[in-house]
């Protein structure tokens, strides 16, 4: 019988690069993936196809998946003999719950692994620019939960202790009971001056700090920070005012869906992160390459145009040839493409290759191209080989709808048609509805064109900037230095 194996994984804070190399590997790997709310939802596509996802926070019917649960969930799929990845928010022995976890498992001689992660105590503090060990401000530090209570509904902390002996104490789970918590600390022995930091979202390019004392920190943050959030209280804190590298970037708070297919594109996106925001390379389709339809072949001396739309569809045109030993000099077609990419593909596999003239110019064309691609160009009278089609993948939907769910996103980027196009797709392949998305997000649209598109769907741009727009002149628009009317 095959055996199974869970690996519990840290996956971090929440900037999804903050998850360990071993992390990602057992994640690509996994058969089954059981995830906790904190969990950036971007890892989510890192999943196989096939990768069966479960998640503990609520449910559609408002119900959270009980430990037990989840346990069981664990247990069940192990003894299938599948891979299952555990993933949890930060570290998984953080107020994770790993032993709980783990120990069933050992009980039922059930192999497993643990991967740390970076847990946000640290993490989220550091990206607020406090380090939680200082040689001259702090030799110590203590994370407490804020969570477990005790009789009277107070955190169950030996507070004198605490208060005496540690010089950083970070809460977790602490933001509805901070008053309690600077109230136990002062009455304890810490000094009312002493200074205190809370951080919601660290590591997310929305993250919030606010800094006070042990004295005004509750009615600072009443009202203005929710979970999840850390309460860091030390002198330490004190050096945010000079360390503070994260919060001051162009485009903090900036969360952004940006879907992405050329090198340049990706290059942008890469670049609007440097400056300081979460870009989510969504929506993302799968292609998936296609088996050959044998009648497009076997009438291919009557074409009059084949018309290529990637350098893709010229290597599978040219090895289909190549495999059949066909004379391509036997052709009656001119070689047309439709982009200079694919122009050059064509030219250096030896073939001359004709000015586009227009789709209406065709007399009997095949054209060949990506299900996407072909979309595009929707040409009537042609016979379309279709060399991949494309799919959305369980993950990359179910990232996309939390990262809705959990307002990581507040703007949409479409770089060009084909994008706008991708994004149609995405619609139609999922049967979701762009009505949550046009009150979420702020659109910005390069060109016309892909601001047509988009409002063939309903959204419509806020900002419509030129098709050449150079990354600087989006991260400009992005920080609100470009200021044009919805839809112009
Ligand atoms: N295992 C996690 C902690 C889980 S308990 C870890 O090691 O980080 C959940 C609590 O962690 C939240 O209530 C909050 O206090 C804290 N937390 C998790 N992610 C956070 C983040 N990105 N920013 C601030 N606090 C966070």
């Amino acid at each position: 019988m095959k055996r199974g194996i869970v690996y519990f994984v840290g996956a971090g804070p929440g900037d999804k690069e903050l998850l360990t190399i071993k992390g990602l590997n057992a994640l690509r790997e996994a058969d089954v993936v059981v995830y906790d709310r904190l969990v950036n939802p971007v890892l989510l596509t890192e999943t196989k196809e096939s990768a069966k996802l479960i998640y503990c926070g609520k449910q559609p019917c408002k119900h959270t998946l009980r430990q037990e649960d989840i346990q069981k969930e664990l247990l069940i799929h192990a003894r299938k003999g599948k891979k299952v990845v555990r993933l949890k928010g930060g570290d998984p022995a953080v107020f994770g719950r790993v032993g709980e976890e783990a120990e069933l498992l050992a009980d039922n001689h059930v192999p497993y692994e643990i991967i740390p992660g970076i847990t946000a105590g640290i993490a989220a503090t550091m990206y607020a620019g406090v380090p939680i060990t200082h040689r001259e401000h702090s030799g110590s530090f203590a994370v407490v939960t804020g969570h477990t209570k005790t009789s009277d509904g107070k955190p169950d902390v030996k507070w004198k202790s605490l208060a005496e002996s540690v010089s950083t104490i970070v809460f977790y789970m602490g933001v509805k009971h901070i008053r309690t918590i600077a109230s136990e600390l002062i009455s304890n022995g810490k000094r009312a001056d002493t200074p205190v930091m809370v951080s919601q979202w660290g590591t997310y390019s929305r993250q919030q700090t606010i800094t006070g004392t042990l004295a005004t920190i509750a009615n600072l943050v009443e009202g203005q920070i929710q979970n999840p959030a850390i309460i860091v209280v030390g002198e330490v804190v004190k050096l945010r005012s000079k360390l503070n590298w994260f919060d001051n970037r162009m485009l903090h708070g900036k969360g952004i869906l940006m879907p992405t297919s050329t090198i340049e594109e990706k290059e942008a996106a890469q670049h609007l992160r440097k400056l300081g925001a979460d870009v989510y390379e969504h929506p993302k389709l799968t292609e998936y390459s296609t088996c050959l339809d044998n009648e497009v072949f076997e009438d291919i001396e009557h074409y009059e145009e084949i018309v290529f739309y990637s350098p893709k569809a010229v290597q599978t045109f040219l090895k289909e040839v190549g495999e059949r030993e066909m004379d391509l000099r036997t052709l009656n077609a001119c070689f047309y493409a439709s982009n200079d990419e694919t122009k050059t593909a064509l030219r250096h596999a030896g073939h001359l290759v004709q000015e586009w003239v227009g789709i209406h110019e065709w007399k009997r064309a095949l054209v060949i191209g990506s299900e996407i691609e072909l979309d595009q160009s929707s040409p009537l009278q042609a016979t379309k080989w279709v060399i991949a089609e494309k799919c959305v993948t369980n993950g990359e939907v179910t990232a996309l709808s939390r990262l809705m769910e959990e307002g990581h996103v507040n703007t949409l980027i479409i770089t060009s048609e084909n994008e706008a196009q991708k994004l149609i797709a995405f619609f139609k392949l999922t049967g979701q509805s762009t009505a949550e998305w046009s009150n979420k997000l702020r659109v910005i649209c390069m060109g016309p064109a892909a601001s047509k598109r988009l409002a063939e769907i309903g959204l419509i741009a806020d900002h419509v900037l030129d098709e050449e727009s150079t990354t600087e002149e989006i991260a400009l628009a992005l920080a609100g230095n470009v200021v044009l009317a919805k839809g112009s």
